[in-house]
């Protein structure tokens, strides 16, 4: 370790539109010296979200933008492997949001304890994780779903839809996912036990859909927004419960998506909320621990995309905003 550096991916310019290569650049640094009270972590794993390229942009939002010329953020499992601190010994497991690179120094605060399980190291990034908490949270407690209803979740087989709609089958529902081409539609239902997949890139996408909603849709869990939100509402039940959870066909949009029907959220008294999962602390204890339950006990399937080393981060992420990850889009990084 000693004779190791530091690697760390820096945001260098603000993408306008859709990210490229160049707003991305690699550089090495000391591995930080510890003082009293801080540990040395070793990432192993770090996370690719939609959400960064949020950050990216200068606008307000709900978390501050990335700042230029600084390590990105993102979250990260690694190992500690010098410490100055009781509570993180050498050897301890752990998850944070350490960043874009090899190595982080810290002093605990948001840093959690992974204990021994069945569950692997980097799951806690992803099925186990904030995407599939968001799930959780945002399918049972936003969505509400009762057993024989229909529930549609978009970006089916990425690393939210893809729990959303094996939880809606463990509550009894119909699950329909959307997702782009037929492979990632064909997981969905053979390996993740959805009743259908429609592919959203198809021309018939839209009667598709329609044959696979027979009884309309109680539930839309919305990852993508646009056309497809526009879709989804013209086929909602009065009542229907609408958790909007991402928009990623307008994260690198320069024009918004005009929406059509708009009314249907009037007319069938849609109850339609944003919601971001770091506004549910409370929940997440529970969220985790029921999801890795259900991971070991084998109810819950879940695929890695898994790019490797930090150098493949920038296209990784690049890849990730154009649909080339089926289900959590991870780097590996030792
Ligand atoms: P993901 O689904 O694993 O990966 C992104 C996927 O989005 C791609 O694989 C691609 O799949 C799909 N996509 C890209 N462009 C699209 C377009 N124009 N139309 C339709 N689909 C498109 O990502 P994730 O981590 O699970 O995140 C899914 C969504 O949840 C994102 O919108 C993200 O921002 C949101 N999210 C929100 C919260 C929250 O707290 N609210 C937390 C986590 C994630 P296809 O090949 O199927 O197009």
């Amino acid at each position: 370790m000693s004779q190791e550096r530091n690697r760390q991916v820096l945001l260098v310019r603000r993408p306008q539109g859709w990210p490229v290569e160049s707003d991305f650049r690699i550089e090495e640094a000391p591995i930080p010296a510890l003082e009293d009270g801080e540990f040395l972590v070793r990432n192993h794993f770090l996370s690719l979200d939609p959400y960064m390229r949020g950050r990216m942009n200068d606008v307000r939002s709900y978390a501050p933008p990335f700042a230029l010329g600084e390590v990105l953020g993102g979250g990260t499992v690694g190992e500690v492997v010098a410490s100055r601190q009781v509570k993180f010994p050498v050897g301890a497991l752990v998850e944070a949001s350490f960043g874009w690179q090899l190595y982080a120094k810290s002093r605990g605060e948001a840093v959690r304890r992974i204990e021994a399980s069945a569950v692997p190291l980097s799951a806690w990034l992803g099925v186990a994780g904030m995407p599939g908490i968001t799930a959780y949270v945002g399918l049972l407690d936003i969505g509400q779903p009762a057993p024989g209803e229909t529930v549609v979740v978009s970006g089916a087989a990425g690393a939210v839809g893809s729990v959303v709609g094996q939880i809606a089958k463990l509550v009894g529902c119909r699950v329909v996912g959307i997702a782009g081409g037929a492979a990632k539609c064909g997981y969905a239902v053979q390996t993740l036990g959805f009743d259908a997949c429609i592919d959203y890139r198809t021309p018939e996408f839209a009667s598709a859909f329609k044959d696979a909603v027979p009884r309309g849709v109680d539930v839309y869990f919305d990852n993508v927004g646009g056309s497809i939100l526009d879709l989804v509402l013209s086929r909602m039940n009065p009542f229907a419960r609408l958790p909007l959870c991402g928009l990623i066909s307008q994260y690198n949009a320069t024009e918004p998506y005009a929406m059509r029907n708009v009314m249907s959220i009037l007319v069938n008294r849609i109850r339609v909320q944003g919601f971001i999962v770091s506004d549910y602390p409370s929940r997440w204890p529970k969220a985790r621990a029921a999801l890795a339950e259900w991971v070991i006990a084998g109810k819950l399937r879940y695929h890695e995309t898994v790019a490797d080393g930090l150098e493949a981060a920038p296209r990784a992420f690049l890849g990730l905003l154009r649909g080339e990850n089926l289900g959590k889009q991870l780097v590996k990084l030792i």
